[in-house]
């Protein structure tokens, strides 16, 4: 089981702890699809609970790359400033919302603001970092 991209029309099928997020006329997802405004507001939360892990721990709206810290916090990795139970607490949270969805949140520099993008997308610019959060 893993994500790939359809033989026959390319749409992407993402996998997920949960089964297919996502999928097409050929590989139906597991998932029943989630209505958009839920989705909207599943997202919008996520956005604002970094926003509020990143105030918790660093007194910033969006500490520059907190979002690949609490990725790896999210994925047991013990960091300074996320330590917190009530934050360990809303990166468990974040993590199932993530894993659901498919997504994770990323600060865009062209819209200087923070939005969604697909994990598997997500996961390349992390590696590309190479756990350096310095830009
Ligand atoms: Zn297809």
């Amino acid at each position: 089981m893993s994500s790939f991209n359809c033989e026959h029309c390319g749409a992407p099928c993402l996998d997920s702890p949960a089964g297919y997020t996502t999928g097409c006329e050929h590989y139906p997802p597991d998932v029943p699809k989630i209505p958009d405004i839920v989705r909207q507001c599943l997202v919008e939360w996520m956005v604002q609970t970094v926003q509020e892990i990143s105030e918790d721990g660093w007194a910033a709206g969006w500490y520059s790359g907190i979002e690949h810290l609490a990725w790896d916090a999210m994925q047991g990795k013990e960091i300074d400033g996320l330590q917190w139970c009530s934050t360990k607490r809303a990166l468990r949270k974040l993590k199932a919302v993530s894993d659901y969805l498919g997504v994770w949140v990323h600060w865009d520099k062209e819209v200087g603001e923070p939005r969604a993008i697909p994990v598997w997308v997500w996961v390349k610019i992390h590696e590309a970092k190479g756990g350096r959060i310095d830009d």
